[in-house]
């Protein structure tokens, strides 16, 4: 995955900040740390210009 942008969500994000595309964006899972974690960090990625923007938006999968 290319480096993903920190984006600060306030009301809402809905507007892709870089290419202005508002057709909501794709949702990418990386885990974090190494492949044992169970540990997920999920970024929302525009499906038109491609940026994947980090929002601090953090999982788990189920053991
Ligand atoms: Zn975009």
């Amino acid at each position: 995955m290319q480096e993903a942008e920190y984006a600060a969500v306030t009301d809402s994000f809905e507007l892709c900040p870089k290419c202005g595309y508002d057709g909501g964006f794709h949702v990418l899972l990386q885990r974090i740390n190494n492949t044992r974690s169970t540990n997920l960090e999920l970024y929302l990625k525009c499906p038109e210009c491609k940026i994947a923007y980090k929002v601090g938006w953090l999982s788990r999968l189920a053991e």
